[in-house]
């Protein structure tokens, strides 16, 4: 069959055999597969490297790009192998001994095949399904990337689904951060929420005695009794008491929970009395130190991200799923901080300048979205009277707790 034939007869079918989760999470611009080629004189697209990564229950395999592309996908029987058409790719960059496979990728191969459209060919080692793909957009210095997971499946779905197209994607100028979200599994969604200082360490103090430590766990059980009531979600805290934790023993117990949103709660102080209200944090990227930090302990490497096992990994695979997760968690933090942002806006005074990112170490988890929330000031009278109100704390933990419910209800409203 010719590449053009195939394409017809499966444009045809495109609607209807579509699942709504590929639909979705491609965000999918249902381009003609015609229009997947370039424009009358547009330059290839350069294409940085390809690899795949993973192993035979799960293999990723990412094409990097200097911008997003809009793309094909569909499988071949008899060698078993998966094709990408894309516009045409400068694949001038790509070295000669970057097309080895790994897992369900037994080798991969790519050329133009017309004028305007490049096509790559992945050559499988058995049978797969395309679980997912998507386009993630360049992002600070990262290059756009082009993302296919791929699953083992029988010899009959392979051949049920030959000759039709397995998902169509385009990325436009939409951000990343809606089009990988990091589902809930089939269990509960575990939230951490991490009250801050404890112990020793009283955090600030307010003119009043009023200690951060004391006013943050109470308002922290307050969010989570809010949260108890939707049987979706497990609310997790990472101290209960007057105890003293450390940073890292807090992005550890939220990596280990398994934690799909971390929530830190601060009140502080500031010398300028009349500074107050409330602000969003997320990680500062210019703290790649700590995170480097955090990723190169060894320790680290025997857990999973992004749900792969990462020990055995050689580190240039490790590097690729931890940057992949890094992306995608960076993306969701700054998307749920909005939100919450948003959301509470009406119950909570908020700062002039109410979304910061900083480089604080409890946001370090590269594969656990986090936010810190610094309620207001308590060198601000009217701030530190609000905190010490229990109706106040109920109304905004209430708040935030809705906002997290509205946040997760969005994300896996996404994934069909
Ligand atoms: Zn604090």
């Amino acid at each position: 069959m010719t590449p053009n034939r195939i394409l017809s007869s499966r444009r045809w079918n495109l609607l209807s055999r579509l699942c709504p989760a590929v639909l979705l999470l491609s965000l999918a611009v249902l381009w003609p597969l015609d229009q997947i080629s370039a424009q009358e004189g547009e330059e290839p697209i350069r294409t940085l490297d390809a690899r795949a990564a993973g192993n035979s229950d799960r293999t990723r395999f990412v094409i990097d790009l200097e911008k997003s592309v809009e793309f094909a996908a569909f499988t071949l029987a008899d060698p078993y192998r998966v094709v990408i058409d894309v516009p045409e790719l400068d694949f001038s960059e790509m070295s000669e001994n970057s097309r080895e496979g790994r897992g369900l990728v037994g080798t991969f191969r790519f050329g133009l095949i017309a004028k305007g459209k490049s096509r790559m060919v992945l050559d499988l080692t058995q049978p797969v399904n395309i679980d997912e793909s998507f386009v993630l957009a360049p992002l600070e210095g990262q290059p756009a990337r082009l993302v296919f997971d791929l699953v083992p499946a029988s010899r009959a779905e392979f051949l049920d689904g030959v000759g039709k197209l397995k998902s169509v994607g385009s990325l436009s100028n939409r951000t990343p951060a809606a089009s990988v979200p990091k589902l809930p599994g089939r269990g509960k969604t575990v939230i951490v929420l991490d009250p801050g200082h404890g112990g020793i360490d009283d955090g600030a103090v307010g003119s009043s005695g009023v200690r951060e430590k004391d006013l943050v766990l109470q308002f922290t059980k307050d969010v989570r009794e809010a949260l108890k009531e939707n049987p979706n979600f497990e609310v997790l805290m990472t101290r209960e008491d007057d105890t003293f934790i450390s940073l890292d023993e807090r992005v550890e117990f939220a990596r280990k929970k398994g934690a799909q949103l971390m929530v830190s709660f601060h009140a502080d102080t500031v010398t300028q009395a009349y500074v107050r209200g409330a602000t969003v944090y997320t990680l500062d990227e210019t703290a790649s130190d700590e995170v480097a930090r955090l990723l190169a302990d060894k320790e680290n490497r025997s857990d999973t991200i992004a749900g792969v096992e990462l020990a055995d990994k050689p580190d240039e695979v490790a590097d690729i799923l931890i940057d992949l997760a890094r992306r995608e968690t960076k993306n969701l933090s700054i998307a749920f901080a909005r939100r919450l942002l948003g959301d509470v806006k009406p119950v909570l005074k908020l700062n002039k300048n109410p979304r910061r990112s900083a480089d604080f170490r409890v946001l370090t988890a590269p594969d656990v979205p986090s936010v810190l929330v610094e309620l207001g000031y308590l060198s601000n009278t009217g701030d530190a009277k609000l905190l010490g109100s229990a109706s106040w704390r109920e109304k905004v933990a209430g708040q935030i707790a809705v906002s997290i419910e509205s946040f997760f209800l969005r994300v896996s409203g996404r994934a069909g």
